[in-house]
């Protein structure tokens, strides 16, 4: 027995201090406040991720991302892990080692995900603008035309710099080249309107704690037929085993099997509180959830030019509304911008990201945070720092 006695000097301390959590106003480009309902669904008992209420509770995941999504694809289903687990997904199962993928960069996300896409053995061809910039869809073509790429990859809310990227017609360009088309909406889903089937987008994936307001940690996704096609004829097995679609098909009951065979365990509290937050997004409607958003952000956008800011996207109808982009003042250090709203406001904002930091702040009004009271505290707060963090001139 003397031999297995645990050394409590390691480490057991610290976790006899209580687990502390402070408020915060998580305005910034995510995770965003979660409400106390979708906080509640994520509370509840946990059952085990192969009952037969889980799966009723997944088949109504799956109902609430066709509706958020605007799909009536049957490969639907929420990736357990973050926004990323997605964008790892679409890559691993869609792309093949050796085939040619055609990446817009205008920001993080198109970054990160040749990045992915270059880990695992793909072509990677790259269409780049500075942060903030958009691609014609003339560009998109041309692109296609010379790098023939099985996928084309072009985030809709591009959250590092603020913009929403145009989606008309780029479904239809990429299908005269026999190319998929896969658009990360992480940032934008449910503050921007995006219509999977209509725009003929064939990849589709959003995260869980942006507009949506549920915890980070689970992911929607959905795959159209022709990428169901593309991706359950593959001559290689995809690198990951957690991500393999075959198996997570199974999981989600999407592959017309009569079994579902046990795959990974799921998040199933992470799930439940996905579950609450799709049914606040079909109870507000999609339509409804996109006019507020607009209606919040211009209020906001008129706010801070009063201030005398420069929002960093000139043309209004390439601003998400989700998360607004300004300028650095003049005469301001950042950081400390940052720190002192945090301080003595509690609210979060952020600063740029990958190609964008030291370029802009950022702020996002998300879902349940947004709305013309939060609004004004974050102008206020602003305010407050602008008058005390300006650099001396000595
Ligand atoms: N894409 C976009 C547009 C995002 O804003 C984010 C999160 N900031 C991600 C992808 C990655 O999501 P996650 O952090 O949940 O992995």
């Amino acid at each position: 027995v003397s031999s297995h006695q645990p050394i409590n000097s390691i480490e057991k301390a610290c976790m006899l201090r209580p687990l502390e959590a402070p408020f915060r106003y998580l305005f910034g480009p995510g995770p965003s406040n979660v409400p106390p309902r979708v906080l509640a669904a994520g509370g509840r008992p946990i059952i085990g991720h192969m009952h037969s209420e889980m799966f009723g509770i997944m088949n109504d995941i799956k109902k609430g991302i066709q509706y958020a999504f605007q799909t009536s694809n049957n490969m639907t289903l929420a990736m357990s892990g973050s926004g990323h687990t997605a964008m790892e997904c679409a890559l691993f199962n869609i792309v093949e080692p050796g085939e040619s993928v055609l990446v817009a960069i205008n920001g993080i996300w198109g970054e990160r995900v040749a990045e992915i896409a270059e880990r695992m053995g793909a072509k990677v061809h790259t269409l780049v603008k500075t942060p903030g910039g958009h691609f014609t869809n003339a560009e998109i073509e041309q692109a296609l035309a010379k790098h023939k790429p099985v996928l084309f990859f072009l985030t809709h809310g591009e959250s590092s710099a603020g913009l929403v990227h145009p989606v008309d017609g780029v479904g239809d360009t990429c299908h005269k080249y026999n190319c998929l088309l896969l658009v990360d909406s992480v940032a934008s889903l449910g503050a921007a309107p995006l219509l999977m089937d209509q725009q003929n987008i064939d990849i589709l994936y959003t995260g869980s704690q942006k507009a949506l307001n549920a915890p980070p940690g689970t992911a929607p996704i959905s795959f159209s037929e022709r990428a169901c096609h593309k991706m359950f004829n593959r001559k290689t097995k995809p690198v990951s085993y957690l991500l393999d679609m075959t198996h997570l098909s199974n999981y989600w009951g999407n592959d017309g099997k009569p079994e579902r065979t046990y795959h990974h365990t799921g998040p199933v509290s992470g799930f439940f509180a996905l579950r609450e937050s799709l049914a606040i997004l079909a109870e507000t409607g999609l339509e409804n959830s996109w006019k507020h958003h607009t209606e919040v952000a211009e209020y906001f956008w008129k706010g801070l030019e009063d201030l005398g800011l420069k929002l960093f996207i000139k043309d209004k109808d390439l601003r998400l509304p989700s998360v607004t982009t300004i300028a650095i003042p003049e005469g301001y250090n950042w950081k400390e911008l940052l720190a002192y709203i945090m301080k003595h406001h509690r609210i979060e904002f952020a600063g740029g990201l990958g190609p964008s930091v030291g370029m802009l702040l950022r702020i996002g009004l998300m879902g349940y945070n947004c709305n013309k009271a939060n609004a004004a505290m974050a102008l206020a707060a602003l305010e407050d720092a602008l008058k005390q963090c300006r650099m001396s001139k000595a």
